[in-house]
This record gives C-alpha cells, structure tokens and sequence, in this order.
C-alpha cells in the first residue's frame, strides 16, 4: 500500500485472517496508513450464501469484534468499502436482481449501523442504475448517520450532494476519472463542492487505465464503466486538475484535502 505525501491510504481486501495481518501493519505505520474493513458491494451475494451456511460467525459478527477490538487499541480502523452497486443486477432474473438489490441494502445499512455503533467513518462505494440507489443511500443514512461518510469516486449529482447528503455527514471524493473531460458530473463535483467536503483518492494503486466508453446506460458519468485503475503517481495530476477546476492553487487543495481526511478519520 502506498502512502503520498503525509496522507494516509486505506485500501485492502481479503478475508477475517487476511485483516488481522493487515491492522497489526497498520498500527506499526504510525496511522501512515488505515485499515478499513468491510464486505465489498461485488462480494454481498457470495458472503450472504456463505453466511447461511455456515455455523459459525456471520461476516458481520467477525466485522463487529474487529471494530471492537480495533477500536480498543485505540487504531483508526474504519468501516469500508460499503454500499450499493447498481451494476450487479444486469443480466440476472427479475427475482435474482430483487435478491441481489435485497442483500447489498441489507449489508449497507449493517454496516452503517455498525459504524454509528463504534462511532467511526464509512467509506461507501456507489454506483447507481435503474432503479436508483440514490434514495437507499439517502433513507440508509438517515437511518444510521455515522460521523463521516466518504463517497469514494462519487459520479453522482452535485446538488443531491450538498442538499441531501452532506448534511448527513457525507464527504465528497474525486478519483482520477476527473481528469476525464467528458467526466461532466464529476468535474462539476470537483469545481464546486465546498472546500471542507472535498477529498481526493487515487482509488487504486497500480496498473493502468482503460476506457470502455459509451456502454453505461445509467444514471451517473460513464465512470461505472470506464475500467480503470490509478496509479498513486496519478495523485499529483489529479489534485493539479481539481486546482485548475477550481481556481485555486494545487498545494491549498491539497492542504484542504488532508485536513479533511484528518477530521473524517478522527485524528484531530
Ligand atoms: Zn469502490
């Protein structure tokens, strides 16, 4: 995991036996980086049928004891990603879709309720289609508010943004896809979205970036289907073009943004 100029990075998947490997790391990187834990939109279904059959603990038991213990240690070990991938339910039967719908909001609003539980950020991962998953997002949330929220990549609309989900604690994240010119939403996002709301992610880590334009049919920028994958060098592009977007100098976006991620994580 890569760490960019003084930020902490969060970004990890695999497994309960994976995660503890993972937060003794991060506890030894003197919170360089911070671990978040959660059961991912794509893996819902899969970890939903191996809950039901198991006889042990459930993936959302292990999650609430990690918390637990994490939170005792006194790590910034957080909730994520989280939420709802509209993406999922193409190509499945109407009553495979209605399954599939069903398991990633029962999961998502667990989740929530968990972080409000252990009083830690979420970080959320949405991708709408017909039907919208905006207004679960919005009834999940109002359900269960944690202190911070943090729409990864967000693609949606800005206005939904600062009317309806910011004062639910929700923070505003920018991935490289801004530098996408036809990327309008999130470009829009970017430019406009208050200061103290705004983040900046490089969402992965390495490889590269590869577009498949023109096949969405959604309701958000083509982000849901421009595979790509950033690599942390994106980092300083990304932040000159959000300055440029917004008139301002890169390093007092940059600043703007750690100080942002400091709150969202607590470690103020
Ligand atoms: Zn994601």
């Amino acid at each position: 995991m890569p760490t960019t100029k003084g930020l902490p990075v969060c970004r990890a998947c695999g497994g309960a036996a994976t995660a503890q490997p993972l937060l003794d790391q991060c506890r030894s990187s003197n919170d360089m980086m911070v671990p978040a834990l959660g059961v991912h939109p794509m893996n819902v279904s899969r970890v939903v049928t191996e809950d039901t059959d198991a006889k042990g603990e459930t993936s959302l038991t292990v999650l609430d004891r990690m918390l637990t213990e994490g939170r005792a240690k006194g790590s910034l070990v957080h909730v994520g990603e989280t939420g709802l991938d509209g993406r999922l339910t193409k190509g499945l039967s109407a009553e495979d879709a209605a399954r599939e719908r069903e398991s990633q909001e029962h999961m998502f609003s667990e989740h929530c309720r968990l972080a409000v539980k252990h009083q830690c950020p979420v970080q959320v991962h949405i991708i709408s289609r017909k039907p919208s998953c905006w207004p679960v997002l919005t009834a999940t949330l109002q359900r269960h508010t944690p202190p911070a929220v943090v729409l990864h990549a967000y693609s949606g609309s800005l206005d939904n943004f600062v009317q309806v989900l910011m004062p639910l604690n929700c923070y505003l994240s920018v991935a490289p896809f801004v530098l996408d010119k036809t990327a309008k939403k999130m470009r829009r996002c970017a430019r406009e979205c208050p200061l103290d709301r705004l983040l900046i992610e490089t969402d992965m880590d390495d490889a590269m970036w590869t577009e498949h334009r023109g096949e969405g049919d959604g309701e958000d920028d083509d982000l849901s289907t421009c595979v790509y994958q950033c690599h942390s060098s994106l980092w300083d592009a990304t932040v000159a073009e959000v300055a440029m977007l917004r008139g301002m100098d890169p390093d007092q976006v940059a600043q703007a943004c750690r100080d942002n991620l400091r709150r969202v994580l607590g470690m103020d």
